[in-house]
């Protein structure tokens, strides 16, 4: 087959090619190997397939090819030596924070997480004495007045769920390398198309492959993408764990990437001019998007991305109510959880997040009664703000 080792700098390319190596096949859309299990010659050389780390043909919990395809990509996407793909975001996140913690480590975490993070780092991690403090992330020097001589970890997220706070992630990562201390980012939100954290010098990224990745609202998966030495260990965690993902999910991951760039493009095109529109509207009291010169971070957004995402979210005059009001009114927008993938979604978090979080949680990380987080998906622009704006009037 042909050497593929020539090093493609564009990230449309890599989506397409950075998988050859690892291919079995000469097929152009590759097989699914949908099979649990795989066969051994003899008993020696079967032990030997279940002693390697990480071996594409073993037992599927173990690995298998499409995974190892979706993995090449995902990590010449990232910038990363070497990737693992989950069964979700949090297997990811649950994965790569206990293959490398133990009891007596202490985090640095931020007040606004993923929901599903924030209660492994709240309700789960001091179980088992592993302490976290929370800060606010949008002032580094929070992050470094947290610093104990046992902290193990920093981890962030940027943009943040759902005010789209951002973290000075090229600050943290020089943290962290002072410190000794391994620096994580969930980059689900931006996606590699908008940011690329190993580059700023962040260690481990993580993804819910279930969002951007994906893109199609029709898998659940997760990533890691980090050195090969944190992938191997996450990888021992994660086949103890079992969060392994099925071969026909990560051929449709596969499949998801390949078109990432061009639906990252768009989304962030169409984003940023309903987004202006939004904030000229007069029912709309504020519009959180890091790619408007109004947002508090937009600097900080033009040093360390390349594009703002496909996510905004708004603040609908007259609280509670008004917003409910408004997302039923959506003729095309749906309401659903999630994001990132082909059509317009949206939430309300304050009602989403009422039991996951308590009302002081909540508050810190600015879920206001009124806050509407919209997901923007491949219709044009022209005609999601026309719903928009009839929503706005009801
Ligand atoms: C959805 C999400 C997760 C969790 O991912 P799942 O695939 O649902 O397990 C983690 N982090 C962020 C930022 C998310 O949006």
């Amino acid at each position: 087959m042909k050497d593929n080792k020539v090093e493609w700098t564009g990230l449309n390319t890599k989506a397409t090619h950075a998988d050859s190596a690892v291919q079995r096949t000469r097929a152009v859309s590759p097989p699914i190997w949908q099979t649990t299990t795989f066969t051994a010659d003899s008993p020696e050389q079967l032990a030997e397939m279940a002693t390697s780390t990480s071996p594409a043909e073993f037992y599927t919990r173990w690995g298998n090819p499409t995974h190892k395809q979706a993995e090449a990509v995902l990590a010449a996407l990232e910038g990363g030596e070497a990737a693992l793909v989950t069964s979700s975001g949090m297997g990811a996140i649950f994965a790569a924070l206990m293959s490398f913690l133990q009891s007596g480590d202490h985090v640095i975490a931020q007040y606004s997480h993923y929901a599903g993070a924030t209660s492994l780092l709240h309700d789960v991690l001091p179980r088992w004495q592993i302490e976290c403090t929370f800060v606010d992330q949008t002032d580094t020097e929070n992050f470094a007045r947290a610093v104990r001589s046992n902290t193990k970890l920093i981890y962030v997220e940027s943009p943040s769920n759902p005010v789209l706070q951002l973290t000075d992630l090229g600050a943290v990562a020089e943290l962290g390398k002072r410190h000794r201390i391994t620096t994580v980012v969930d980059n689900t939100f931006a996606t590699p198309i908008n940011q690329q954290p190993i580059n700023l010098g962040i260690d481990v990224i993580i993804h819910s492959a279930t969002k951007y990745l994906g893109g199609h609202f029709d898998i659940s998966a997760g990533a890691i993408i980090a050195s090969e030495e944190f992938i191997q260990r996450a990888w021992k965690f994660a086949i103890i764990a079992g969060a392994t993902l099925s071969p026909f999910d990560s051929w449709l991951l596969l499949r998801g990437l390949r078109t990432l760039g061009l639906r990252v493009e768009r989304q962030n095109q169409t984003a940023l001019a309903i987004a202006r529109f939004l904030e000229s509207h007069p029912r709309v009291e504020r519009v959180n998007y890091p790619g408007l010169e109004s947002h508090p971070q937009h600097e900080l957004a033009c040093r360390q991305m390349r594009g703002y995402s496909g996510i905004i979210s708004i603040e609908v005059r007259g609280g509670y109510d008004a917003s409910a009001r408004f997302i039923a009114s959506l003729k095309l927008a749906k309401h659903a959880a999630s994001f990132g993938g082909f059509e317009t979604i949206v939430i309300h978090p304050a009602a989403m997040f009422g039991h996951q979080l308590t009302s002081d949680q909540r508050r810190q990380i600015g879920i206001s009664d009124g806050l509407v987080r919209i997901s923007v998906g491949l219709e044009e622009h022209s005609d999601l703000i026309s719903d928009l704006a009839q929503a706005l009037e009801q």
